[in-house]
């Protein structure tokens, strides 16, 4: 599968849709989740694209991983969550629909209990 720019993380780093940035470098672009799974939910996205982890440079994940570590770290602190989700799919069959690579940083809470 091809990488596709028109979608709409695509349009997100070329400003061309607007949203929440919380965190910004040369390579990566983190920013609130529209339709949030819990308070605090965040994306974190390379500026290069990738239509996710499977065509994606091992180089640019290198420099991904530690940062999704870092914000996952500042949403618990943040959003005093009691535990946080990382996610992420690949391709339409596994959940994927933005086909831009993201991991999600999901805070969960002992209040809010996942669905078995
Ligand atoms: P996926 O299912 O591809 O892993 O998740 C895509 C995520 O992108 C979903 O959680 C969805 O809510 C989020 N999303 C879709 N469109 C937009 C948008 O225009 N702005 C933002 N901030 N998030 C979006």
């Amino acid at each position: 599968m091809s990488y596709d720019d028109n979608n709409i993380f695509a349009k997100i780093l070329r400003g061309e849709i607007p949203c929440h940035r919380v965190y910004e470098d040369a390579d990566t672009l983190a920013f609130m989740d529209v339709m949030p799974q819990s308070n605090g939910h965040l994306l974190v996205i390379p500026k290069i694209p990738s239509r996710n982890v499977l065509d994606a440079d091992p180089a640019v994940l290198s420099k991904l991983i530690p940062i999704v570590q870092k914000l996952a770290k500042a949403a618990q602190d943040a959003f005093e969550a009691d535990g946080i989700t990382i996610t992420q799919f690949n391709e339409a069959a596994a959940g994927q629909t933005v086909f831009h690579l993201h991991f999600h940083i999901i805070p969960r809470y002992e209040a809010q209990p996942l669905k078995p």
